[in-house]
């Protein structure tokens, strides 16, 4: 592992101001638990990195007349024991509670999970230069490709390895973003992600000179009901094959509105809108919510070893939109 070394600012404008001077390579640390894998995997060699612990009073969870406001530092762990969000939010609890172990979930923040690195074993291999780091190819499409995307990939099949965020998408949440001279970006969580043809090197809009500072959700209408089921292979800790954070509203056995955001899918989380659109306003009958996911998976493009990925969809779906009926 290359040497670097440690800045501790003391307020978000420090930091950024840090990340603007040039001829030097800066990485954000927030709790580390993927970032010094990164480093020790030789995917990224920073010369200096930004401990984001030092800025104080960057970990508070918050509620106003409409939103909940999440300090991007947050641990993991606290948000899924935090009062405020188990009463408002069940799938973020789930979802919380779904990751990772307790030792990571003490350490790894809310702002880490959105920004943290795929976990494709091409991209993870230190003697790999795949197209994500650089690279003319991705391995994934001929090589083995059991884990990978389904949905958007082309140039690039990682899936988006968090599973805060499906959660918080299907929460309307908003984050923002931090840059230069105290400038402020607000923007939907939705909107963060990217798709390797936009750019095949990012997972998301962040530009080097930003930090993500805040996530707000709206509080839930009347009615509202979430959830977060996550298929693994490990009963211990494990990330997502094909999980499913689904919100919405319900009122006599029907969804009047409903958010299905799936992990394990796309190198982005993926809504499921053909899925949304079936299942809206109808009678939630097992047939139903099958037929809702097959018609989103008629957009499916699977690889070789993982079709199987498209019945998990239907079977997770169905298990998760049950539950809340
Ligand atoms: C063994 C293991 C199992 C795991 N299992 C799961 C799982 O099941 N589900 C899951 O979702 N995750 C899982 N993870 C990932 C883990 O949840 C994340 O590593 C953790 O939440 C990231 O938080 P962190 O604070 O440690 O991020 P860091 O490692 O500090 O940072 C991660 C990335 O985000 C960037 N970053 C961090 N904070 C900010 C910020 N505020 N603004 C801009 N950029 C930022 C960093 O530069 C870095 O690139 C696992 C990790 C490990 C090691």
């Amino acid at each position: 592992m290359k040497e670097f070394k440690i800045a501790q600012p003391k307020s978000l404008d420090q930091v950024t101001s840090l990340l603007s001077q040039k001829n030097t390579d800066y990485a954000l640390m927030a709790g580390g638990t993927d970032l010094l894998d990164e480093i020790k995997n030789k995917i990224i060699a920073p010369e200096v990195v930004i401990d984001l612990k030092s800025v104080p009073d960057l970990s508070t969870i918050k509620m106003d007349k409409t939103h909940v406001s999440i300090d991007a530092m947050t641990c993991v762990a606290d948000l899924a024991e935090n009062p405020i969000i188990r009463e408002n939010f069940p799938v973020l609890v789930e979802a919380a509670l779904s990751l990772a172990s307790p030792q990571l979930r003490n350490v790894g923040t809310v702002g880490g999970n959105l920004c943290q690195r795929p976990r494709c074993w091409y991209y993870r291999d230190p003697d790999t230069i795949c197209r994500k780091k650089g690279g003319s190819r991705c391995f994934a499409l001929r090589g083995r490709n059991r884990y990978h995307a389904i949905f958007g990939g082309g140039m690039c099949y990682i899936v988006h390895p968090s599973d805060l965020a499906p959660a918080l998408i299907s929460l309307d949440a908003e984050i923002t973003i931090n840059g230069l001279e105290g400038k402020k970006n607000i923007l939907r969580l939705e909107d963060f992600f990217t798709l390797p043809q936009n750019n095949v090197r990012k997972e998301n809009v962040l530009e080097a000179r930003q930090v993500l500072s805040e996530i707000r959700i709206p509080l839930p209408k009347n009615g509202s009901k979430s959830t977060y089921y996550k298929f693994k292979e490990r009963g211990t800790w494990d990330f997502a094959v094909v999980s499913a954070a689904i919100s919405g509203v319900i009122s006599g056995g029907v969804f009047r509105d409903i958010k299905i955001v799936c992990g394990g899918l796309a190198p982005i989380p993926w809504r499921l809108k053909k899925a949304e659109d079936f299942i809206k306003g109808k009678n939630l009958t097992e047939e139903v919510i099958k037929q809702g996911a097959k018609e989103a998976l008629t957009d499916a493009r699977p690889l070789e070893e993982n079709t199987y990925k498209m019945g998990l969809v239907e079977a997770v779906l169905y298990t998760a939109i049950s539950s809340m009926i």
